[in-house]
């Protein structure tokens, strides 16, 4: 099992916690940015750190692991995996901007449901995953995460765990302190994308 040093440096080896001028997805404006894809394109990489998160909740009963998509499907599979054999990985996407399980996803009444993502920051998608499973399934086990950022995610009554906490401020647009030093903003991911 990795500790939380060992994890963060797979993220720094694989260029993929950056400092820079950000925007993130919420549209807060960050110094660091975490681009999980470049750590999961490596199966290794994934499989040590996404074992790591399922140690945490070795040994509870777990029938079903969720992850709202794109970020978190990878995750949800080889936490699964780690977990045991007839555990499921099933993610839940966006029709018309809410979470839903399409495909033939289940989840049935009695299934015990772990909800895994790659990086929490404000945790809205795991709200909305949260909210999305308590349709199907009243027994939440826990949430799971390679990353939280450091933002206000608080799960209340169920348990969470993320192998790697930082803690990163994000800033309002109009009150960015690297937006008044003149730094230029880039877009996460853009700077992958040859144009
Ligand atoms: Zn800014």
């Amino acid at each position: 099992m990795l500790n939380r040093e060992e994890a963060l440096n797979i993220y720094k080896k694989r260029n993929a916690y950056l400092k820079g001028h950000f925007k993130l997805s919420s549209g807060l404006h960050s110094e660091y940015y975490l681009q999980s894809a470049l750590v999961l394109q490596y199966p290794h990489d994934a499989w040590q750190l996404c074992s790591s998160v399922a140690e945490h909740f070795r040994g509870m009963k777990i029938d079903v692991v969720v992850a709202p998509a794109m970020g978190g499907i990878l995750v949800s599979y080889d936490v699964a995996r780690a977990l045991g054999n007839s555990i499921r990985s099933i993610f839940a996407e966006r029709v018309d901007g809410k979470l839903t399980l399409r495909r033939g996803f289940n989840i049935s009444e009695d299934d015990n449901v772990l909800i895994v993502e790659d990086v929490v920051t404000t945790g809205k998608s795991v709200k909305e995953t949260i909210d999305l499973v308590k349709r199907y399934s009243e027994h939440i086990v826990g949430v799971g995460a390679l990353v939280d950022r450091g933002g206000s995610f608080n799960t209340n009554s169920i348990d969470y765990f993320a192998l790697i906490k930082l803690d990163i401020t994000n800033y309002e647009p109009d009150d960015c302190p690297l937006c008044k030093r003149g730094i230029p903003l880039e877009k996460p991911g853009s700077r992958f994308i040859k144009r």
